[in-house]
C-alpha cells in the first residue's frame, strides 16, 4: 500500500529583489582596482539569483566603441548643481538576464581620459562629477519603471546618495523611497572638499553640520554616508572590526563605533569565470590542480616576457598593485634589498607614487638579471604575473580585503601577506593550521621582517613536495561569490522589511 504522502516542508520561495547598484567603476568598462571587480561581480551573481538588478556608473571615454551592445536609453536628466543645470542621458547594456548597466552620459565630465585624475593629478571638478554621478542614481532609483527597493553604493563616489534621497523623502515627496546600504572599501578614501563644494548638494544650509556633510570643516561624502544609510557592510570581517578602532578609523572610528550595530564585514568572492587557470586568454598554458605542468610554462613565459633568464629553479617572485602608501611597497624595497643577494627574482606591475615607480625602476636598473618592473596598467600582464609568479607579495600596511591574495591562491601562486583586514581572513598560515597552510603571513611591518617571511618562501620552494602540497590546498581554497551574495542578499532582505517595502 501506498504511503499517504505528507504535506511537503519546503519553504515558499522568497520573492526576488530590485536592487540598484551604483559604483564609479564596474570591471570591465572601467577600473582602477578591486572596486570594478567587485561590484561586477556582484551585479552578476544577483542577477543570477533571479533579482533584479541595475548598476549606474559614469559613461567614460571609448565605452561606446569598445562595447557596441551599449544603446541609448530614452531617459533625460536635468539636474541641478549649485546654480546650474546639467543635462544627462542614460546609455543601457543589458548584460545578462535581470542585469542592465545605465551608463550615465555626461560629456563634459566622463569622457576624459582617467578616472579621477591625470598624470597622477586629481581632477579640480571631481565633486561636481561624482555629484551628479550620485544625483543621476536617485533619480534613476525614483523613477525607473522596475522600482529599486534597496540602492546600493560604494565608497566615497556615491557617497552622498542617501543624504539625497532622504532629502527627496522629507521635502520633495518621494513617498517610498528605497532602503540604502553603503560598502566600504577603503575607509582612506573619503570624498572630502572644501566646504564651497556644499552649494553644489542644492541640500539645505542646515545639513552642513556634524549630523548631515560636514566633517571637520569640510564636505565628507563617505562620512555623510556612515551616518545616512541603513545600513553599511566593509569588504572583510576583519576590517569592519579595525575600522572602529583609532588606528585604522581614519578619524571616522567614532561615528563607525556610533553605527556598529548596522555594520558588518562581508568578505568579497572572486568571479572565477574571470580568475581562473583553465580557459583564460591572457594566460601562455591552462593548468589545473590536477595537472600544474601549465605553471612551469606561464613561469618560462613571464621570465622571457620581463627580460629575466629563464629558469624554473630560480623561485619567482610577483606583485601588481597600485603603487600607494597603503600597500607597504615601501617596506618591501628594503626586504629586496637585504633578499636579493640569494637566488630569487622578483616582477612588479604597478603604477601610482612618483616616487616608489623611480625606485623600482632603479632596482631594476641595479638588479637587473633579478628584478623587472612595469610601470603602468595592464590586465593582461596582471593575469600573466599570478599564473607564472611561484609567490605573491602583498605587505600591505592595511587592507580593507584585497583580491590579488585570493587570485594568487586560486592560480596556486603562494601568497606572502601582511597580517590585516581581508588578507588574514583568507590566508592560512603553517602557525594557524599546519594542515590548511596555504600563504605565509609576517605580522610587523618591517624590511626586516618581510625578509624573513621571503625567507620562509625560499626554504618553501626548496622544498618541492611541501610547495606542491600548498598550492593544491591554495587552488583548492573556495571564495567563489555565492557565500558572498548569500550574505548581501540577507542584508537586503532585512533592510527591505525593516522599511515595508
Ligand atoms: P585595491 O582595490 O586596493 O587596489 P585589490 O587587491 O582589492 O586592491 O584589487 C586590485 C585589483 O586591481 C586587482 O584586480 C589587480 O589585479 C588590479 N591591478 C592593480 N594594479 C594593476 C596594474 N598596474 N595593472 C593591472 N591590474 C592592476
Amino acid at each position: 500500500m501506498r504511503k499517504p504522502t505528507r504535506p511537503s516542508k519546503v519553504p515558499p520561495a522568497l520573492p526576488p529583489l530590485r536592487i540598484l547598484i551604483a559604483s564609479s567603476e564596474v570591471h570591465p568598462y572601467s577600473k582602477t582596482g578591486g572596486l570594478a571587480d567587485m561590484v561586477a561581480a556582484l551585479g552578476k551573481s544577483m542577477a543570477r539569483r533571479g533579482h533584479r538588478v541595475g548598476v549606474v556608473t559614469p559613461l567614460y571615454k571609448g565605452l561606446r566603441e569598445k562595447f557596441p551592445g551599449i544603446t541609448h536609453m530614452d531617459y533625460f536628466m536635468r539636474l541641478p548643481l549649485g546654480s546650474d543645470w546639467v543635462e544627462a542621458d542614460v546609455h543601457t547594456l543589458e548584460v545578462q538576464p535581470n542585469l542592465t548597466i545605465y551608463f550615465i552620459h555626461q560629456p563634459g565630465y566622463f569622457d576624459r581620459r582617467g578616472i579621477y585624475s591625470e598624470n597622477n593629478i586629481d581632477y579640480p571638478d571631481n565633486a561636481q562629477r561624482f555629484f551628479l554621478l550620485s544625483k543621476a542614481a536617485v533619480h534613476l532609483a525614483r523613477y525607473l519603471l522596475w522600482q529599486p527597493q534597496v540602492v546600493h553604493i560604494h565608497d566615497w563616489q556615491t557617497g552622498l546618495i542617501p543624504a539625497f534621497m532622504n532629502h527627496q523623502a522629507r521635502h520633495e515627496g518621494w513617498m517610498r523611497p528605497p532602503a540604502s546600504l553603503l560598502t566600504i572599501h577603503n575607509l582612506a578614501y573619503q570624498g572630502l572638499f572644501a566646504a564651497d563644494a556644499f552649494k553644489l548638494t542644492n541640500l539645505p544650509l542646515q545639513d552642513f553640520s556634524p549630523d548631515g556633510v560636514e566633517f571637520n570643516g569640510l564636505l565628507g561624502c563617505l562620512k555623510s554616508a556612515i551616518l545616512s544609510s541603513d545600513a553599511i557592510t566593509t569588504v572583510s570581517p576583519r576590517y569592519a572590526r579595525e575600522i572602529t578602532t583609532p588606528e585604522f578609523g581614519c578619524g571616522l572610528d567614532p561615528l563607525l563605533r556610533h553605527r556598529s550595530k548596522v555594520l558588518r564585514g562581508i568578505l568579497n568572492g572572486v568571479d572565477y569565470e574571470e580568475w581562473q587557470t583553465e580557459k583564460n586568454p591572457f594566460i601562455p598554458e591552462p593548468y589545473a590542480v590536477s595537472d600544474l605542468e601549465g605553471k612551469a610554462v606561464c613561469k618560462a613565459e613571464l621570465q622571457a616576457r620581463m627580460g629575466l633568464p629563464v629558469d624554473p629553479s630560480i623561485p619567482l617572485f610577483g606583485s601588481v598593485t597600485r603603487l600607494a602608501d597603503q600597500k607597504g611597497m615601501d617596506i618591501l624595497l628594503g626586504a629586496l634589498e637585504e633578499m636579493l643577494p640569494s637566488k630569487m627574482q622578483f616582477v612588479l606591475l604597478g603604477s601610482g607614487s612618483p616616487e616608489l615607480e623611480r625606485h623600482y625602476l632603479s632596482l631594476s636598473q641595479r638588479w637587473p638579471g633579478k628584478v623587472s618592473a612595469q610601470i603602468g596598467y595592464d590586465h593582461g600582464l596582471s593575469h600573466q604575473i599570478e599564473a607564472g609568479a611561484d609567490f605573491f607579495l602583498m605587505p600591505s600596511r592595511f587592507e580593507p580585503c584585497g583580491l590579488n591574495q585570493m587570485y594568487s591562491l586560486r592560480y596556486g601562486t603562494i601568497p606572502i601577506v601582511r597580517v590585516t583586514g581581508g588578507l588574514d581572513d583568507s590566508v592560512v598560515d603553517l602557525s594557524e593550521d599546519r594542515q590548511a597552510a596555504d600563504g605565509i603571513k609576517f605580522q610587523e611591518l618591517s624590511p626586516h621582517v618581510l625578509a624573513r617571511a621571503i625567507r620562509k618562501a625560499l626554504a618553501l620552494f626548496a622544498s618541492p613536495d611541501l610547495l606542491n602540497l600548498y598550492r593544491i590546498r591554495a587552488m583548492k581554497a573556495d571564495f567563489s561569490w555565492d557565500r558572498t551574495s548569500q550574505e548581501y542578499e540577507s542584508v537586503y532582505r532585512q533592510l527591505i522589511e525593516a522599511r515595508g517595502l
